[in-house]
């Protein structure tokens, strides 16, 4: 099975590309080869940072993924969006949340969408790749569900009642930002690679 190195330091992340890649690669954090290196997120769209997360450990020359996710509400001009990890210093999830929920009361327009930009790296062939996926949807009236990570709890994707967090991984990972990225980037690297 081909090693893919992803370049992250979260878990989370991990497992739910090792369920999307099914079997064909097998997905690894960068780190368990190799000392975390520093890099800086201070790019202006998720295809940027994300390419500067594969810069970062380019000299390696391990097959690399990388990836920039983040959460966008059209109520707040697109924010959190790229500063989806950093919204509001060190708040928890829970405070983030309650923050925005609070922000936006009162207006009509809860659309919200997550995106994922996903890129990989062929050391070999010295080729980058890069596919965004986007999950539409809206942001709840309150927190629900306590499955996923981060701002899961609020948003309900779009053709569904439930938020992330009460609809549970299965769902997720065949609908998520992520997981359109992933699975055509998978899809076109598994063609390359053969
Ligand atoms: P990244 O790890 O730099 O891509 O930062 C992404 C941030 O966006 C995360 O820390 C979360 O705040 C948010 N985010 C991205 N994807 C998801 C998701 O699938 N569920 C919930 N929050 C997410």
């Amino acid at each position: 099975m081909r090693e893919l190195f992803f370049v992250t330091g979260n878990d989370n992340k991990v497992k739910e590309l090792n369920i999307l890649s099914h079997g064909i690669f097998d997905v690894k954090k960068i780190t368990e080869i190799m000392e975390e290196r520093e890099i800086i997120e201070d790019g202006r769209s998720f295809e940027e940072n994300s390419l500067k997360k594969i810069m970062a450990y380019k000299d390696t020359e391990k097959f690399l993924i990388a990836d920039d996710s983040g959460l966008e509400i059209d109520a707040l001009g697109g924010e959190p969006g790229v500063q989806s990890a950093r919204f509001l210093g060190g708040a928890s999830y829970g405070e983030k949340m309650e923050y925005i929920i609070k922000k936006i009361e009162g207006t009509d327009n809860r659309s919200a969408r997550f995106v994922c930009s996903a890129f990989f790296y062929d050391p070999e062939k010295n080729l980058f790749i890069c596919k965004t996926g986007v999950v539409e949807g809206k942001i709840s009236f309150e927190i629900r569900g306590t499955e996923g990570f981060g701002y899961d709890p609020f948003f309900i994707p779009e053709g569904y009642e439930k938020t992330f967090g009460e609809l549970g991984k299965e769902v997720k990972n065949s609908i998520s930002h992520r997981a359109r990225a992933f699975k055509e980037l998978f899809s076109t690297i598994q063609k390359i690679l053969i």
